[in-house]
């Protein structure tokens, strides 16, 4: 998405672009909570000397370009309230509601970020996860917030745009990439590339140029003739976008091919969207009848899900003369989920259905163990390694999608059940086949889990393989509770 001027953002363009998509929104709610701000906000400046409100505004535009339920938006608008004026949460309230109170509660309670070295920065951690915990929608503002600040870092002195810059690629972006909202992710990677890396930037801003430079025709070509081939078969409805440059994620994949720019092919990739998943299968074979595929490329997202939910059919052919170019095959839905994530779920739908498909568990027993152990900055490694990156997606018989850490076991996700059920587990059933508790789960695997009501309890050398907090927990306590009871009956006089 390309930078819009924040001097053309209204609130009349604000409204006007939440009516594309949300035809029953309130926008006199919208205004009512712009004209709020703007007095609270009356006689404080940007570091840039702008008025302070453009900085709501321009946060609130960058959601409802992305269609984001307007409440959301109204908090955006309300976001830095509390916080700087001496208007308080209570007149939010009773202005705006509890759901938009609350919202501006989370956003205040995160609080503005000042670096002062490691210790504050694994606080701000916290307050991050712990909000995401109780609302992710607070975690939509928070992004929405950033974006913006590092779109106007150019106003901070050096030292300090840096630090925020590295922050954002360290610890923001990959949240967001967890969430699965790719668009939100590759934005603040590409706004604070230039100021971690601003030598690397250049030199990658000059190779997309000179890779995209003359080629745009030939790209138009060949996506005209995929999609008349498509059309032959049968599928109709094919829509074919063209990609955003992702620039950071070049570099980091540059740097995996040991600099060698030939060996990185998805700089450009064309994206075609299809109606349903077989006619994604479809559009596949139809395109390696037309152009070789090059081995090892071809990758089926549909059947393996990425960790983040990540649905698509991805191959590279060598197209007309030549030519390397990689597809991108998935349905609008899949489209929807891989730009927007778990933010997608708050879009406005026609149903007026605003929940989560599913709870981000991970989200919540992280909150729970940085009560209980994030103090080091090896534990915040770990929080990194653990929940940031390594998860997997396993289903229940019915299909229920379960979030465990890599190589969790079958114990883990009894226990992410329920509690009765890690406690009574006896044996396990990985897609049909009856295997042993300790068996690493992989991504997609269906799990279902053998239980006896008779049994006492869990095993304590199950904490030998266990990967979850909760599990082990649950363990400890069980076998803690176990030895109490049998002190107890050894002390106390028998009937
Ligand atoms: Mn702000």
């Amino acid at each position: 998405m390309e930078n819009k001027k924040t001097n053309k953002e209204t609130i009349t363009s604000l409204c006007k672009q939440i009516q594309t998509y949300d035809k029953s929104a309130d926008l006199d709610m919208v205004t009512l909570a712009y004209d709020f701000a703007k007095n609270a906000h009356e006689g404080q400046f940007r570091k840039s000397g702008e008025p302070y409100i453009i900085h709501p505004l321009a946060a609130a535009h960058i959601l409802a370009y992305m269609r984001i339920d307007p409440i959301i938006v109204i908090a955006t608008l309300l976001h830095d309230v509390p916080e700087d004026t001496t208007v308080t949460l209570q007149e939010i309230e009773d202005n705006f509601g509890a759901e938009v109170a609350s919202l501006v509660s989370g956003i205040t309670k995160l609080g503005k970020l000042k670096y002062r070295g490691v210790e504050r920065y694994i606080e701000n951690l916290r307050k991050m996860f712990v909000a995401m915990a109780e609302d992710i929608r607070v975690m939509i503002i928070k992004f929405a917030d950033r974006i913006h600040n590092l779109e106007t870092l150019d106003s901070l002195p050096q030292q300090k745009a840096y630090r925020i810059a590295l922050e954002s690629l360290e610890i923001y972006a990959p949240i967001a990439g967890r969430l699965g909202m790719d668009e939100m992710k590759s934005r603040i990677e590409d706004l604070s590339f230039k100021y971690v890396y601003p030598k690397e930037y250049q030199r990658i801003v000059q190779i997309h140029e000179e890779r995209i430079t003359g080629k745009e025709q030939y790209y138009k070509k060949v996506q005209h003739v995929a999609a008349k081939e498509l059309q032959k078969a049968g599928i109709i409805d094919v829509l074919i976008v063209g990609r955003n440059k992702k620039l950071y994620s070049f570099f980091q994949k540059l740097q995996k091919k040991g600099n060698d720019v030939d060996k990185v092919y998805d700089l450009i990739a064309i994206r075609i969207l299809v109606p349903t998943i077989a006619d994604c299968y479809t559009a596949l074979g139809i395109l390696h009848k037309m152009w070789k595929p090059m081995k090892g490329r071809i990758k089926d997202y549909i059947s393996q899900p990425k960790p983040n939910a990540y649905q698509s059919l991805h191959t590279t052919v060598f197209a007309d003369s030549g030519q390397i170019v990689e597809f991108q095959i998935r349905t609008p839905q899949m489209h929807e989920e891989a730009t927007f994530g778990i933010a997608a779920h708050w879009h406005y739908d026609e149903k007026g259905s605003h929940m989560p498909k599913r709870e981000i568990q991970w989200a919540k027993e992280l909150a729970t163990i940085q009560k209980e152990v994030l103090n080091k900055l090896s534990d915040l490694e770990e929080i990194k390694v653990n929940f940031l990156q390594t998860r997997i997606f396993v289903f229940t018989p019915n299909g229920d999608v379960i979030d465990l850490p890599e190589s969790a076991s079958a114990v883990d996700f009894a226990y992410h059940i329920h509690t009765e059920v890690g406690n009574k587990c006896t044996g396990v059933i990985i897609n049909d086949v009856m295997q042993s508790l300790d068996t690493p789960l992989k991504n997609g695997d269906v799990v279902e889990i053998l239980t006896d009501k008779n049994r006492k309890g869990p095993n304590e050398d199950w904490l030998q393989f266990v990967k979850t907090h909760t599990a082990k927990q649950r363990i400890k306590s069980h076998t803690k509770r176990k030895k109490v009871t049998a002190w107890l009956k050894a002390v106390l006089p028998k009937k």
